[in-house]
């Protein structure tokens, strides 16, 4: 049997470990995993309740067209209900383009490194994939555009981006669309939107009205601490949208992710205290930084990406014989980094002191 010339090789994604696997992996009773940028505080009580309700009717189709979470989106967003397109996370959404747009004659720009299902799925698509490389850990937006030729047809903005946190102001994200040639598509894939600080990130959604050739992609999986249910989304001009419906399997989101994201865009209070924890997360990391004299990335997402100077796979293992697992930088394309999600103030207390104690041996040895 023979696949896809393109998928020889391919490598498949690598997630964060699994808890249980590191569990019984080191004979430890306790693990926390802050790998994947997950909500450490979990999902808003309101989405459990939505779900214990909804667990009855599991022997009905969902609604294909997620009709009652595109209204409640629609609504929150302040868009058209034909804006929309959901997906079994964003990923799904990101294959969708992929599969609407990309072919073997055109290409794709990406940044590098960037999140790895872009290229991923453009090759299995067979597109040439231009990666162009960020610009001290951001999207160079001016090297981009200069990548785009004739037979590009989608750019990827990924605002924050992972793995590095960083992201694009408003000013310089404007100046980007309005150069990007009208038959590009440009992905603005914001699944950290809920986390951002900075008052100068850009605003997508109301760009929409004016630039048919942008999607945004937003998600439940980070902040709404839904991503064990997969639900994600587009947002933007109908006609692409539509353009991406016959690519969307029949009933891609299951019938228990539509009412649990339903209950979690209506609980904004429980948005607002993780970000407020977030922020609180973020700064203990940087205190931590600044003592240690540390290189990082200065962060808009629920993750922090530092640099150690070693191979990051050696601070992973030393964090996970020690209960925590998080992603070494050598996968990311940060070799000498890891990757932390911002946990509680108690799991980063944790995780801080085990890389103090590392740190301070480190320098014993010196
Ligand atoms: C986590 C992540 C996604 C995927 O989220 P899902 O909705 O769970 O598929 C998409 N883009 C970026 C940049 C991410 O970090």
């Amino acid at each position: 049997m023979k696949a896809k010339k393109q998928l020889v090789g391919l490598p498949s994604y690598k997630p964060g470990k699994p808890i249980e696997e590191v569990k019984k992996e080191f004979g430890l009773e306790k693990v926390i995993k802050l790998a994947s940028n997950e909500n450490p505080f979990g999902a808003s009580k309101q989405v459990k309740a939505a779900i214990s309700e909804a667990a009855g009717n599991t022997a009905i189709y969902p609604d294909g067209y997620a009709a009652s979470l595109r209204e409640e989106v629609a609504s929150f967003l302040d868009v058209d209900q034909n804006q929309l397109v959901f997906g079994n996370g964003s990923d799904e959404v990101i294959q969708m383009l992929c599969r609407t747009f990309l072919s073997p004659e055109n290409n794709t720009v990406t940044a590098h490194p960037t999140f790895s299902q872009y290229k991923l799925n453009a090759v299995i698509e067979g597109s040439e994939v231009k990666e162009v490389p960020l610009k001290d850990g951001v999207h160079d937006l001016d090297a981009m555009l200069e990548a785009i030729d004739e037979k590009t047809r989608i750019v990827w903005v990924c605002n924050p981006n992972n793995p590095s946190g960083t992201y694009n102001t408003e000013s310089d994200f404007l100046a980007f669309l309005q150069k990007v040639p009208k038959d590009v598509l440009v992905v603005s894939d914001e699944a950290y939107y809920e986390y951002v600080t900075a008052n100068d990130f850009p605003e997508t959604i109301p760009l929409l009205k004016q630039y048919e050739n942008l999607i945004v992609l937003r998600t439940f999986s980070k902040a709404y601490g839904l991503a064990g249910l997969r639900v994600g989304f587009g947002v933007g001009n109908p006609k692409v949208i539509s353009l991406l419906d016959p690519v969307r399997p029949p009933f891609n989101n299951n019938a228990i992710s539509h009412v649990a994201a339903i209950a979690a865009v209506k609980d904004q209070q429980f948005i607002k205290d993780c970000y407020e924890k977030n922020k609180e997360g973020i700064d203990q990391y940087l205190q931590f930084c600044e003592k240690y004299n540390l290189k990082y990335y200065p962060t808009q997402a629920n993750f922090i990406l530092i640099d150690f100077k070693v191979s990051g796979d050696v601070l992973f293992q030393y964090l996970l014989e020690r209960g925590y697992i998080i992603r070494s930088g050598e996968a990311l394309g940060f070799p000498t980094c890891i990757r932390i999600t911002v946990g509680s103030k108690e799991e980063n207390d944790g995780i801080i002191s085990e890389l103090s104690a590392w740190l301070e041996k480190a320098q014993v040895a010196q």
